[in-house]
């Protein structure tokens, strides 16, 4: 009985010498980590975000409407979406219009346009729940927004019909709606958003339609201007698009030098040429 108590008493004290040597250790770490901190401030808010992806749109949404498609919040650093388990929105490949700012209609279009034909199944892009099934008019027409748990959302409009209601749990791949022809548009055709906290995005970054897959196994959403670290040096993400509204007596060149850019760049952003005419009130993009 003595010689077990001994072995005991043995394991106490290596048991609390390694506590010791463990606290010491974490003393280290805690150290060299916020001496990281300092040198690399992105790299842990960047992990932080990343640990946190699993279930996001669990959390990172203040608070589940059934109104309201795009609204503004404060948009993380950075943020990966993860892009697998997803089912394309259409077996489509053909693109009609591309997301960004339009010279010819004068706005900045939200979504990518995909032909389909009046009837053809549009399908859930990843597992989620319905947000909003609503019909505007003037607009989307019939649409379907969905909020999915890898933390975007998504939007289908013109549909014909609607397959889903609010509230109601989907899996990727569940039919959500017919296409169609419905609200501001001409031809059938799917308006397909991405959407990041009420900020669109381009959905191109995330789907490719002509090849019917995802652009990899995730994406990572950069808010412009913030800092990140990639191959151990510091970039700042690209800025947005910047507009300028043509006033009366506006050239290219004192717009280029209105806003520190290339006449050159103008030109290219726009799809103008050296010919092409500028009327006041027209929506240039100069960056
Ligand atoms: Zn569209």
């Amino acid at each position: 009985m003595k010689y077990f108590k001994s072995i005991l008493l043995v394991s106490l004290f290596a048991v609390l010498s390694i506590g010791v040597a463990a606290q010491d250790m974490l003393v280290d770490k805690v150290v060299v980590s916020r001496h990281m901190e300092r040198v690399d401030s992105v790299a842990p808010h960047n992990m932080l975000l990343n640990e946190s992806y699993v279930i996001p749109s669990m959390d990172m949404y203040p608070k589940w409407e059934n109104t309201g498609v795009h609204f503004t919040a404060t948009l993380p650093d950075s943020f990966k979406i993860d892009l697998t388990g997803f089912v394309m929105p259409t077996t489509s490949r053909k693109i009609t219009d591309i997301f960004g700012y339009r010279p010819r209609r004068r706005r900045v279009h939200n979504g990518l346009d995909i032909k389909v034909e009046r009837g053809d199944t549009i399908y859930a892009a990843f597992d989620g729940k319905v947000r909003i099934t609503a019909y505007q008019r003037r607009g989307y027409g019939h649409y379907v927004v969905i909020r999915h748990n890898n933390g975007i959302e998504t939007l289908y409009a013109h549909l014909s019909k609607k397959l889903v209601i609010e509230n109601q749990n989907v899996k990727a791949g569940q039919p959500i709606g017919l296409g169609g022809n419905t609200g501001r548009s001409t031809g059938s055709h799917l308006h397909f958003e991405t959407i990041l906290l009420g900020k669109c995005i381009d959905p191109a970054k995330l789907f490719d339609f002509k090849n019917q897959t995802v652009t990899g196994e995730s994406y990572v959403y950069r808010r412009p201007g913030s800092r990140y670290i990639e191959n151990g040096k510091v970039k700042v993400a690209g800025p947005e698009p910047k507009f300028h509204k043509v006033k009366s007596g506006d050239t290219i060149a004192k717009i280029a030098k209105k806003h520190g850019v290339s006449q050159r760049s103008i030109f290219k952003l726009n799809g103008l040429t050296a010919n092409s005419i500028i009327r006041p009130g027209q929506r240039l993009r100069v960056q």
